[in-house]
């Protein structure tokens, strides 16, 4: 019987390990961060999934002007 064991990866922003699939990379900054950092509420996770556009709490707070 074989069970993959499910991999974490470290946030780069809060220093916590995540699963993959729940966090993500930022496209902005380049940062690999879990789901709270990367998406911040579940209404972002969604509009990330539509779009395909992947930006971190961080980044969309400080928009380029
Ligand atoms: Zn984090
Ligand atoms: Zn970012």
């Amino acid at each position: 019987m074989k069970r993959s064991p499910t991999v974490y990866m470290q946030c780069e922003r809060c220093r916590l390990p995540f699963e993959p699939i729940k966090g993500g990379l930022c496209e902005r900054c380049d940062r690999i961060l879990c789901s709270a950092d990367l998406h911040g509420d579940i209404l972002s996770r969604w509009r990330a999934a539509l779009t395909g556009r992947v930006i971190c709490v961080e980044c969309r707070q400080k928009r380029e002007t």
